[in-house]
């Protein structure tokens, strides 16, 4: 007999609840622990999964996959699977192949996972004779936990922050509890099971495959493991987290953690990173460092979008959480979002995180406002649009995550800003990248070109520099744009 623990979206060994759990039944039990990761192409083409996300999911198997083997003994069995909907037959007869009574994993949030893990239960309970244990892991403090006082879920953020850390203060032991590390399996797995220790992990789906030239430029920005992984968290704590709350809001400062891609493919616990910038701030959430409170916060803005998918999961239909704008009236201009997407729309900062975004699979937090904002309000796309193609691209991409920023900046969705605050892009720029730094970097053409006109060339006096350098002429007229935006924001509330 074994016990199975199911890999998902929690690719770590370290503060992992189901692999513990599943490692401490196999251990009473007397019996080995072993590990699945099934790929299925179809799950990652329904989720628009970015081929660089699924590179860094693939790299971060192969290392688990040496850990879990040469540490602990611990086989960890990989397969591709074709049709998302075979995955829980599938995990049926691997429990049958591998003799194993007891299935733990960690739950997922997302409408789909969530009906897949229900019929896995009903299956496993009615069928198939095995105990399955599905368990929260994603959040410090589980969806469902946090409540107003008339008993329903926070629509705003603010008060819902103050109640998860109140929450966690008063349960520290609970909440912020690290779960113990696997232990090693009896040596008498690795005859047993010794298929699984030779086989390798699958490449990525032909879909999904980057060039060698991408996976080289990729894998060094963002090398794959959660040994990575936790030395960015220490890093980030020890050197960048003191001016994190004055600069994290200006892209070329470099101050942020980056972890994001980590913590999206579970190579990092959301447990670990609360509890390790606790230990830095005075053993508290709002210690002596502002910059560690600071980033707190922003780590919790994560949790929240992940509870608000809980209790709303109509925003995984498509949705906007605020359904008054359901029928809001939108542009559907092509070549209009081409251009956002190549960055090519004439306004420098909107380019520049566009280009970096194309580049690196990535763009910082206050770019993807700005160009959020551009795309919903200035060329008034249909936001959905902006969240796919997001999705496509982002080495991070997180549904509830990239939602939920799509909804605040579109003013569509949870807690998002007013819709009548539409982002001036030139006045962004000179406020949050005053000497072009960043600019400089993604645009190569307005390299010669200085503030102000490094702004917004064509109407600051850097026109002939940048007509000569081949950069575009701004798609729309900001003010033009903006009124036609809240125009149609008043139509679609009924203000006319
Ligand atoms: P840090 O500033 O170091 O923050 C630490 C961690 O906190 C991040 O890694 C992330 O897990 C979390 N976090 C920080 N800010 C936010 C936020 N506003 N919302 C939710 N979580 C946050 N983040 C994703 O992880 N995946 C996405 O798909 C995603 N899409 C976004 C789309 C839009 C339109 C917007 C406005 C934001 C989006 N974000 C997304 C949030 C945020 O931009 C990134 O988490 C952040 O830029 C990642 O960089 P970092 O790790 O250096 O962040």
């Amino acid at each position: 007999h074994s016990v199975i623990h199911w890999f998902k979206r929690d690719l770590r060994t370290h503060d992992n609840k189901s692999l513990s759990l599943a490692s401490q039944r196999a251990e009473r039990e007397g019996v080995p622990l072993i590990c699945v990761f099934l790929i299925s192409e179809q799950d990652y083409e329904a989720h628009l999964t970015s081929p660089a996300r699924v590179n860094l999911e693939i790299e971060t198997v192969k290392i688990l996959k040496a850990d879990l083997e040469e540490k602990l003994d611990v086989p960890l069995y990989v397969e591709l699977v074709g049709q998302r909907k075979d995955l829980p037959t599938r995990i049926i007869q691997l429990c049958e192949k591998f003799g194993a009574r007891h299935l733990f994993c960690n739950i997922e949030y997302e409408v789909d996972e969530l009906r897949r893990e229900a019929l896995l239960i009903r299956r496993c309970a009615d069928d198939a004779g095995i105990d399955f244990t599905v368990v929260h892991d994603a959040c410090v403090v589980q969806p469902g936990e946090l409540a107003t006082k008339q008993g329903k879920q926070y629509a705003v953020f603010t008060p819902w922050y103050k109640s998860w850390l109140a929450h966690i203060r008063n349960n520290e032991g609970e909440y912020l509890h690290i779960y113990e590390y696997p232990s090693r399996n009896h040596h008498s797995a690795k005859t047993k099971f010794k298929d699984i220790y030779v086989s390798s992990v699958p490449d990525a789906p032909a879909r999904k495959a980057l060039t060698n030239e991408e996976k080289n430029r990729l894998q060094e920005l963002w090398p794959a493991g959660e040994h990575e992984a936790l030395s960015r968290l220490q890093r980030f704590l020890d050197e960048k987290s003191g001016r994190y709350k004055v600069e994290r809001d200006f892209p070329a400062a470099d101050c942020t953690s980056l972890l994001s891609p980590y913590i999206a493919c579970g190579a990092l616990s959301a447990r670990t990173i609360v509890k390790s910038a606790m230990e830095r701030n005075d053993g508290s959430m709002d210690g002596r460092c502002s910059g560690i409170a600071t980033w707190t916060s922003e780590i919790a803005w994560r949790e929240f979008y992940k509870h608000v998918l809980v209790h709303c999961p109509y925003i995984c239909m498509d949705k906007p959480f605020k359904l008054d704008y359901s029928d809001l009236r939108w542009e559907y201009n092509s070549s209009n979002f081409s251009a956002w997407c190549t960055g090519k729309t004439g306004y420098p900062l909107v380019d520049a995180a566009m280009r970096q975004l194309r580049h690196t699979g990535y763009m910082h937090n206050r770019c993807r406002m700005i160009v959020a904002s551009f795309l919903s309000k200035d060329l008034l796309l249909d936001w959905r649009m902006g969240e796919r193609y997001f999705m496509s691209q982002l080495v991070d991409g997180d549904f509830a995550s990239n939602n939920g920023g799509w909804g605040f900046a579109s003013s569509t969705g949870v807690d998002p800003q007013p819709y009548f605050r539409v982002f001036n892009p030139v006045l962004q720029s000179e406020k949050f990248d005053p000497d072009g730094v960043y600019i400089k970097k993604w645009v190569p053409e307005l390299q010669n070109l200085y503030a102000p006109a490094i702004h917004f060339p064509y109407e600051r006096g850097g026109g002939e520099i940048a007509r000569r350098a081949g950069y575009p002429r701004p798609i729309v007229d900001h003010q033009e744009a903006r009124k036609r935006a809240l125009a149609r924001y008043r139509e679609a509330l009924g203000r006319y």
